[in-house]
């Protein structure tokens, strides 16, 4: 049976990847876009996650639309990198604001259809970075890292209603983000990736799919890498 899924930046990148796999699994799914035009084939809503009104207004479309959110990717994510002694304070609190903050408020709306039809999945998208460290990224890498404390809190929370909540933590996947790199830093990474390659959006998408699923109803407050091994150990 179909369930009704929403992705949050699935406009591009990782979240279009991640949508498109559910599509194809036979979900209705949805995808929040912020900016530009909803891709072709999903059901598109406009909202910035920054916004709790638009959070909401778009929950309700989506539920107009598919009935209640079974399936939550929290995918949606920026970057703003400087070193720390140059780091602006908007530029720490924005994208904590995002990132982790916008996850909070997409999970805090979905969660009450799911506790409602005691079931549900939710799935956050962190990052290697989020445990590893990264110079140059104490904002981002806060923001991922948090996410971890923030799952393992809903798993706990939620489990006895039957809805999962796990991360998954991408190491460097071929998307705008990573094409943005200076050539040399992308040299770098790739040297210090045990598979020696970034990671395609297909492959983030096919695990996102398996913790959505059956096959995964036994798994919660995981955090799975898909990083080729990059962050081994962590
Ligand atoms: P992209 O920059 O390609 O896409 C980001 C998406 O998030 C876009 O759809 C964007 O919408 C949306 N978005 C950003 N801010 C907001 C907001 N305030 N409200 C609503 N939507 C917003 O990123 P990726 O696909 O590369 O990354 C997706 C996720 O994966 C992010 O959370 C990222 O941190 C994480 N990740 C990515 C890695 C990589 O190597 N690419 C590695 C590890 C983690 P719009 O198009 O309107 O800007």
């Amino acid at each position: 049976m179909s369930r009704s899924v929403l992705v949050t930046g699935g406009s591009r990148g990782i979240g279009l990847a991640i949508a498109r796999e559910l599509k194809a699994g036979g979900d209705d799914v949805a995808v929040t876009y912020r900016s530009g035009e909803p891709p072709e084939g999903l059901f598109g809503v406009q909202c910035d996650i920054t916004d709790t009104a638009q959070v909401d207004a778009a929950f309700k479309q989506v539920e107009d639309e598919q009935g209640p959110v079974e399936v939550l990717v929290a995918n949606a994510g920026i970057t703003k990198d400087q070193l720390l002694a140059l780091m602006s304070e908007d530029d720490f609190s924005s994208v904590l604001d995002t990132n982790l903050t916008g996850s909070f408020r997409v999970a805090k709306r979905a969660v009450r259809g799911m506790m409602r039809k005691r079931t549900g999945r939710i799935v956050l998208i962190s990052s290697v970075v989020g445990l590893l460290g990264s110079g140059g990224q104490a904002n981002y890498a806060a923001s991922k890292a948090g996410l971890v404390g923030f799952a393992r809190s809903l798993a706990r929370e939620l489990g006895s209603r039957n809805i999962t909540v796990n991360v998954v933590a991408p190491g460097f996947i071929e998307t705008d983000m990573t094409a943005a790199l200076p050539e040399e830093r992308q040299a770098e990474i790739k040297k210090n990736v045990p598979l020696g390659r970034y990671g395609s959006t297909e492959e983030i998408a096919k695990t996102v799919r398996f913790l959505a699923g059956d096959g995964a109803a036994y798994i919660t407050g995981a955090v799975i890498p898909v990083d080729g091994g990059l962050g081994m150990g962590h």
